[in-house]
């Protein structure tokens, strides 16, 4: 049928895009991009805010970092990026403190000025009640990482209400995340490139999509056309994998998030772009000022005005976005007889951040479309070779 496309792809996130700009661009072939959002770019789409101009992450902020230089050659095709270096402050009983866990925080907490080898042995002494290598729940890893003080501080009432799960019950590595360092260094991540996009998101995805191969249909939901593709064409889906089996294993736990938009009358907010509210009480996790990610900009529509978003998390229910995988052991479990599912699915490839019910920041799905165009869509489109194998990108 010579209406049909050489490849379908389901979903217009990171993943999505850079699969179809590649088979467009490096293959010569035509793609068909389903979405069924309004707008392009998944979880990273952004838009000017209408009264201020201000730039507005719509699913929450998304900071581009990476160490990985073939995405970073990758992505700098399609955008420039600004220097911005991501820093969070966290408030708590009332007073700000530099973040993450840093000598600033420590002197400032304990009311000391400490050299790094004395805060480093203050914490190993009030870590000291549990050994690292026999924690078995975040409570434990982190109180045996940086003591019972911090923990109950910085660590118990902020992970409560992100969670909304006692942190006894949850994995122990989610909090290797947040580093603890005897400097004052507070930036917020490691990586050797980071920035963000000159332009704004939303141009740096439009970009992607920008080629006579690639046809982007919105508002369009693949289980509604799906029988015009599926078994004709080659499929990468990336939406949620339960979803695409009709939850016949049960449906994976997210958590996602509330974001309430509020345009202020101040010019400037809280004088940064993320502040942690780390009280329990207080039922927003933090908030984001959006002006604050691009100091180089000058939006003049927002002289005296600014746009905060209070974030408020939860599980998710039904209908809500899903944003981040909660992976119980129930979860794991699933996920297991789903992939086996998929190795039964020869035509379609599952990729992303949903379709694998793995947490990947931008440039780990950017990497890992790029890895899944070499592995198995180039040498199919160029040699034949089956398309799955395994089903589930690992
Ligand atoms: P998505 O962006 O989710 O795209 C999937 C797309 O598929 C969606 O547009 C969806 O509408 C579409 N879709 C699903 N099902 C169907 C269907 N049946 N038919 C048609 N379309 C469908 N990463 C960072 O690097 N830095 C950050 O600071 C950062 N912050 C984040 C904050 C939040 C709150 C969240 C949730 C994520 C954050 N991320 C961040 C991660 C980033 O959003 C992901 O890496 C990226 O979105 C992954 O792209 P993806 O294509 O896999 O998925
Ligand atoms: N965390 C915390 N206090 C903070 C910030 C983070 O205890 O002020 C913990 C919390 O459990 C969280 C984890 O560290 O889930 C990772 O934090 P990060 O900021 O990376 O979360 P994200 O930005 O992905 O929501």
């Amino acid at each position: 049928n010579p209406d049909l496309p050489d490849l379908v792809v389901v979903g217009s996130g990171f993943f999505g895009l850079t699969i179809a700009e590649r088979v467009a661009n490096e293959l010569g072939k035509r793609v068909l991009v389903l979405e069924r959002r309004h707008h392009i770019g998944g979880n990273a789409y952004s838009e000017a805010e209408p009264e201020t101009g201000i730039e507005v992450h719509v699913y929450g902020a998304h900071l581009f970092h990476t160490s990985n230089q073939r995405v970073w050659d990758y992505v700098n095709r399609f955008t420039t990026f600004t220097n911005y270096q991501h820093r969070v402050f966290a408030k708590y009983q009332g007073q700000v403190y530099s973040f993450p866990m840093n000598l600033g925080l420590i002197n400032q907490f304990f009311g000391k000025s400490h050299t790094p080898d004395e805060a480093r042995a203050l914490i190993a002494e009030q870590a000291s009640e549990i050994e690292t290598s026999e924690a078995e729940n975040l409570e434990e890893k982190a109180i045996s990482l940086i003591g019972r003080p911090l923990y109950e501080a910085f660590v118990q009432g902020y992970t409560a209400k992100q969670w909304q799960t006692d942190p006894k019950n949850l994995s122990a590595d989610i909090i290797t995340r947040l580093p603890v360092r005897y400097t004052f260094n507070n930036r917020y991540f490691n990586d050797t490139y980071e920035g963000l996009p000159t332009d704004g998101y939303t141009a740096w995805l439009e970009r992607m999509a920008d080629h006579p191969g690639i046809e982007v249909r919105l508002e369009t939901d693949f289980f509604d056309v799906k029988d015009e593709y599926l078994g004709k064409v080659p499929v990468v889906y990336t939406g949620p994998v339960d979803e695409y089996f009709g939850n016949s294993e049960g449906r994976l736990s997210w958590r996602t998030v509330d974001l309430e938009p509020e345009v202020m009358a101040v010019d400037d907010f809280q004088g940064t772009s993320v502040m942690n509210y780390n009280d329990a009480d207080i039922p927003f996790t933090r908030i984001h000022e959006f002006k604050h990610f691009h100091p180089e900009r000058d939006y003049p529509e927002a002289k005296g005005r600014t746009v905060i978003v209070r974030e408020y998390s939860r599980a998710a229910e039904k209908d809500d976005e899903p944003y981040y995988p909660i992976n119980t052991a129930e979860d794991r479990a699933k996920l297991l007889k789903y992939r086996d599912l998929a190795k039964q699915e020869p035509m379609v490839l599952f990729g992303g951040r949903l379709g694998t019910y793995k947490y990947l920041d931008m440039h780990m799905a950017i990497g890992s479309a790029l890895s899944m165009f070499d592995n198995k869509i180039r040498p199919h489109f160029e040699s034949g070779a089956p398309l799955s194998s395994g089903g589930v990108d690992e």
